[in-house]
C-alpha cells in the first residue's frame, strides 16, 4: 500500500474522516434559505463514509449526490443508507472534486465537510459555482484561523500543510470575490476535533499498526497523524474548521 492507501485504511472504519459533528452539519443546514422539505439537490462533496450525508438526509428531503473518490468509502456509506432505509435518496458517486459531472446549473446545495482543501478553497468555490443553480448555496467547512496573530511553530506548520489557510475575514473575501453572498458563518467546537475525529482514531492506531506490521510508511502515516493532534491539543484556541454558508448570486 502507498501512503494514501494506509490512509484510507486508518480512516476506514472511523465514523468520520475529518473534524465534525451532527449538531454542527444541523446548525449549517438551518442558515441555508431554501425549502429542505422539497425534494431538492444536494451534492456531498468528499463525503468520506458518510457521517454528514446521513445527517442531511435524516433531516431534509432532498436527494443527495454523495461524491468522493476513494470507492472504499463510499461501499461504507452504502450499507448504512440500505440500513437507514435511505437509499432512495442517497446517491454516491465516484469522482474526484476537481472533475465532477454534474449538469451545469443542476444544483440547489453543495456541501462540503472537511474536504475543499483537497484542490483548494478558491479553486473548489469557483469550480462548483458551474453545477450551482442561481441562489444556490454552499456549505462548507474549511480549515481557518480564528484569530489575528498565532506562534510561529503554528504558523509554520499549517502554511507547509496547507498554504490556503488564512482568517475568516479573508475566507469571507474570497467568497465575495468569487460570485457569493456569503450568509453565515460558524466555527467548530473543540470536540468535534477531539472527541468526534482524533480520539477515535487514535483508538483505531493500534489495530492499524498490527494489519501493517514492519511497515516504515505505516508508522509514518501514525507519527504523522499524532503530530498534528499534539499540535491541536496545543493550538486549539488559534484555528479551526470555519464552517461558511454563501448563496451564489
Ligand atoms: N466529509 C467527510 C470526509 C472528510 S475527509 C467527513 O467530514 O467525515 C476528505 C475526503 O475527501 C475523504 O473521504 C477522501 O477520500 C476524499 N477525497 C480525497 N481526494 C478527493 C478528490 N480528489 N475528489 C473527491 N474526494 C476526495
Amino acid at each position: 500500500m502507498n501512503e494514501l492507501e494506509l490512509l484510507v485504511d486508518l480512516n476506514l472504519q472511523q465514523d468520520r474522516q475529518g473534524p465534525g459533528g451532527t449538531k454542527e452539519t444541523l446548525q449549517a443546514l438551518e442558515l441555508l434559505n431554501v425549502d429542505t422539505n422539497q425534494n431538492i439537490r444536494i451534492a456531498d462533496i468528499g463525503c468520506g463514509s458518510g457521517a454528514q450525508t446521513i445527517d442531511l438526509a435524516q433531516n431534509t428531503k432532498a436527494h443527495i449526490t454523495a461524491v468522493d473518490i476513494f470507492p472504499q468509502f463510499l461501499d461504507k456509506l452504502k450499507i448504512k443508507a440500505e440500513n437507514l432505509n435511505l437509499s432512495d435518496r442517497i446517491t454516491t458517486l465516484c469522482a474526484s472534486m476537481d472533475d465532477m459531472p454534474f449538469e451545469k446549473e443542476s444544483l440547489d446545495v453543495i456541501w462540503s465537510e472537511g474536504a475543499i482543501y483537497i484542490m483548494g478553497f478558491e479553486k473548489g468555490i469557483q469550480y462548483w459555482s458551474n453545477f450551482l443553480k442561481k441562489d444556490g448555496y454552499i456549505a462548507i467547512s474549511e480549515l481557518s484561523w480564528t484569530t489575528h496573530k498565532r506562534p510561529v511553530e503554528l504558523e509554520k506548520f499549517w502554511k507547509e500543510a496547507y498554504p490556503e489557510i488564512d482568517t475568516i475575514s479573508n475566507k469571507v473575501k474570497v467568497l465575495e470575490g468569487s460570485g457569493y453572498s456569503p450568509v453565515g458563518f460558524f466555527t467548530l467546537p473543540a470536540y468535534c476535533w477531539l472527541d468526534n475525529y482524533y480520539q477515535p482514531l487514535q483508538k483505531e492506531m493500534a489495530a492499524f499498526l498490527g494489519r501493517h506490521p514492519n511497515n516504515k510508511l505505516a508508522e509514518q502515516v501514525v507519527n504523522e497523524n499524532r503530530d498534528e493532534i499534539e499540535l491541536y491539543q496545543k493550538y486549539k484556541e488559534y484555528y479551526s474548521y470555519g464552517f461558511y454558508i454563501a448563496r451564489k448570486i
